[in-house]
């Protein structure tokens, strides 16, 4: 059987590692063509030297040499800079490209990889949340498919299968609430960096864990699913469900609701996604009804998590709102864990941005980027004189 031959963008972070492992035990099913890092240059030699990819790019031009000294005399070719991780993708040597880039980088790969008919597994929601109606609309045109590697949409994904034509009344999109459920305003002001990264359910990256502190993660995640999945905005519901077991739902015109269960692993959505419709052999730990007496729920608390309301104000209001919300949510979340900023401040910088930054109904691939632009330089003097805030 021939291998499914894959570019991964973003080897080194947290998605991008596990994907390594779960294509490391699939050897007869895929290979690895392309991997690509941004600033962990040891990392990803010792990754190159493991998977033997023809290409390697490191976004860090300072890292080019270092890299290509490592790997050279391997034979694989090895580039730098941000222009190629996006030329990568165009190349015949993949067919799948896993986008596990953070933030709006991962916006322009994933548009090249469209427009040259790749498969596409993403688990780069930023990219949606900006970008969704283009690349939605792009994936159309070039027939090339995007399957979720999100752990929520993959869920919906898996709960959509057989229904096609069946129309969503709702999707229930769950959360587990993060570190901070149950706090107040005054406790949020207080609380550090090293807290927020201390996740309950998920090991993950920084930007998404901070995310999880704060509910932006659900907020992102709302908006990346109207775009997956089609939906509209008074269709999607957040509910927090702290257990983390049940990974989303989606209620039909009949009232029957479907859901996804299993233990919280991204290697699994990971696998889904690159092997769809087919499920691979996993022998990963199994969920087990016996093991858990109880699953709840509960409302999100959009008065105290203000992120989560502002990210529903952007996905409601369109255009470049939601890419204006992402931008100063990037910008902000950075500057909190350098400890610029405390964690209310977040949303304050965000909300700042959604009133200030130009708003525009029309997108294009332009003026998401100028949007991006200009919002970073708006936080930026935000960040550095806070008596702006
Ligand atoms: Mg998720």
């Amino acid at each position: 059987m021939q291998t499914n031959k894959i570019a991964l963008l973003g080897s080194t972070g947290s998605i991008g590692v596990q994907a390594l492992e779960v294509i490391a035990a699939h050897p007869d099913r895929f290979s690895v063509a392309v991997l690509t890092a941004n600033n962990n240059a040891d990392l990803l030699i010792a990754q190159a030297k493991q998977y033997m990819p023809d290409t390697v790019v490191i976004g860090n031009k300072t890292h080019y040499k270092k890299v290509f000294d490592a790997l050279n005399p391997l034979d694989i070719k090895v580039y730098s800079g941000e222009e190629s991780i996006e030329q990568i993708v165009e190349l015949p040597l993949c067919d799948t490209v896993l986008v596990a880039l953070v933030g709006f980088s991962g916006v322009k790969p994933t548009l090249n990889a469209i427009r040259h008919g790749k498969k596409i597994a993403l688990a780069n929601k930023e990219s949606m949340v900006v970008a969704g109606e283009i690349i939605t609309r792009e994936a159309r045109l070039y027939r090339s498919i995007i399957l979720p590697i999100d752990s929520e949409h993959s869920a919906i994904f898996q709960c959509l299968g057989g229904e096609y034509g069946n129309e969503i009344e709702k999707l229930i999109i769950t959360g587990s609430g993060g570190p901070f459920r149950g706090m107040t305003s005054d406790m949020l002001e207080k609380v550090t960096a090293a807290q927020a990264l201390r996740h309950p359910t998920w090991n993950m990256g920084q930007k998404i864990t901070i995310d999880s502190a704060t509910l932006m993660n659900k907020g992102l995640e709302a908006i990346e699913a109207k775009w997956f999945f089609g939906v509209e905005p008074s269709k999607i519901e957040i509910l927090i469900h702290p257990q983390s077991i049940i990974h989303s739902l989606v209620q039909f015109r009949d009232g029957s609701i479907k859901a996804q269960l299993g233990l919280p692993s991204m290697k699994l959505p990971i696998a889904f996604a690159l092997s769809y419709p087919e499920r691979l052999l996993s022998d990963d730990r199994r969920f087990d009804f016996a093991d858990y007496h109880q699953f709840t729920f509960e409302q999100p608390d959009l008065k105290t998590f203000r992120c989560l309301s502002l990210a529903l104000e952007a996905m409601n209001k369109g255009g470049n709102m939601p890419c204006i919300l992402n931008a100063a949510n990037e910008e902000a979340v950075y500057a909190f864990l350098s400890g610029k900023i405390t964690f209310t401040d977040i949303a304050g910088i965000i909300e700042k941005s959604m009133e200030k930054v130009y708003f525009e109904t029309n997108i294009t691939v332009e003026n998401i980027i100028e949007t991006d632009r200009q919002t970073r330089i708006f936080c930026n003097e935000l960040i550095t004189k806070p008596e702006k805030k």
